[in-house]
């Protein structure tokens, strides 16, 4: 499956997929596109581009529900809103979304060392046109990011 089969169905497959934990949101696409997809057991909803760019975080945007406690929703709300901050704010370029992800500006710094409780672990990029993936094990702004090439 790739893109050219549509969000539709690419959602589709992830539908299928049984959810164990919170219901997530992620990104899917190629070198040709990508859209963000929210989904829990009910329902999903695809976001797709705007100036480029899709944001995602911890929280729904598109979807109602479920929630998360008030003190993590809003962590990855002011996330969020650095994200469509700062994103346009630079090239779209492999390294400059490296640099974006150990960000450290407040609020809704990206790179989290312990706001909310909540700690960056690892980070990466995905270059599709690349085939590689850019990968820190452990907080962007510490470690470096090693090129893997799929
Ligand atoms: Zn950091």
């Amino acid at each position: 499956m790739d893109l050219t089969d549509g969000p539709e169905e690419v959602t589709a497959l992830l539908l299928r997929i049984p959810i164990s934990g919170h219901p997530p949101n992620l990104v899917v696409g190629d070198e040709r596109g990508f859209f963000a997809v929210e989904y829990s057991t009910y329902e999903y909803a695809v976001r797709k581009p705007r100036d480029g760019m899709v944001a995602v975080t911890n929280h729904f945007v598109s979807l109602s529900g479920p929630k998360r406690p008030e003190e993590l929703q809003g962590n990855s709300k002011v996330r969020y809103k650095n994200l469509l901050r700062i994103v346009p704010e630079g090239p779209r370029t492999p390294e400059r979304a490296m640099e974006v992800l150990g960000d450290h500006s407040e609020p809704g710094a990206i790179c989290q060392h312990g706001q909310a409780g909540m700690h960056t672990s690892v980070a990466y990029v995905v270059v599709p046109s690349e085939r590689a993936i850019y990968f820190a094990y452990g907080k962007p702004c510490r470690v470096p990011f090693e090129k893997y090439e799929l």
